[in-house]
């Protein structure tokens, strides 16, 4: 049993019993664990009010042997997520965010660039950033660390360039990207996108992090429906928080 310390986000934390609860955490440096927080639930813990969901924490836990809870042993906040007070979309674009990082990514499998990118979203989201483009940047950051960002510039099928300056492009859900005519047919799970919102998708995955790539109202009723139907797709059903987001496509 080695003790271990790392940053962490917040995900879930469900009452275990009258003074423990258990964590679902997603760690910068060991990807999820779920831990047991002893006492967490006392009025006097060791882990004083840090176990908040969202919250960016700094830990130190018992790594245990494969199918047992890992140990929390300690919690010092760093950053609250205060969005909770503010606006419900925020809100909801965090647990987004959350369900995410929970959905994509595997028990012990660590992701640092994923762990820095929920965090500046969640920040992002905090402080008021445009919401659309925040949560945008984070799914296709999310993407890219697991490996399943689409093909947005080249045929998924056979890599020729597909312009994206006229017209609609057929975006094939379980191909993972952009179709040209030829490689349409007989496809299933294909669907047909305005060839604008395949722009400011590629323009976003090529986000040099200096500015967001805007995303005009106009277009964000079919950019979410796009990302909504990948997601689901990827991990195999609907996730639960999109619709919750509808203020996103307004
Ligand atoms: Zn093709």
């Amino acid at each position: 049993m080695s003790s271990e310390k790392t940053r962490a986000i917040v995900l879930r934390v469900i009452e275990f019993s009258e003074t423990s609860c258990v964590v679902w955490l997603f760690t910068e440096d060991f990807g999820k664990v779920n831990a047991l927080a002893k006492g967490a639930r006392r009025p006097k813990s060791a882990f004083e009010g840090a176990l908040d969901l969202l919250a960016l924490i700094r830990i130190v836990f018992l790594r245990k042997s494969s199918d047992a809870l890992d140990l929390l042993t300690e919690a010092r906040l760093e950053r609250r997520f205060r969005s909770a007070q503010r606006e419900l979309s925020r809100l909801y674009a965090g647990y987004y965010v959350a369900e995410l990082l929970a959905e994509l990514t595997d028990a012990g499998d660590p992701h640092p660039p994923l762990f820095r990118a929920a965090d500046e979203a969640l920040v992002a989201i905090d402080e008021g950033e445009p919401l659309a483009e925040t949560i945008l940047r984070f799914e296709l950051a999310a993407l890219r660390e697991a490996g399943h960002l689409p093909s947005l510039s080249q045929c998924v099928q056979c890599g020729r360039e597909v312009t994206t300056t006229k017209g609609r492009i057929a975006f094939g859900m379980t191909a993972g990207g952009v179709l040209c005519p030829d490689c349409r047919p007989g496809r299933r799970q294909v669907i047909s996108v305005s060839g604008l919102v395949i722009e400011r998708l590629q323009r976003a995955a090529e986000d040099d992090h200096k500015e967001h790539v805007q995303i005009e109202p106009a277009l964000r009723g079919e950019l979410r429906a796009i990302m909504n139907n990948y997601f689901a797709h990827l991990v195999g059903h609907k996730l639960r928080i999109p619709d919750l987001l509808g203020g996103l496509s307004h």
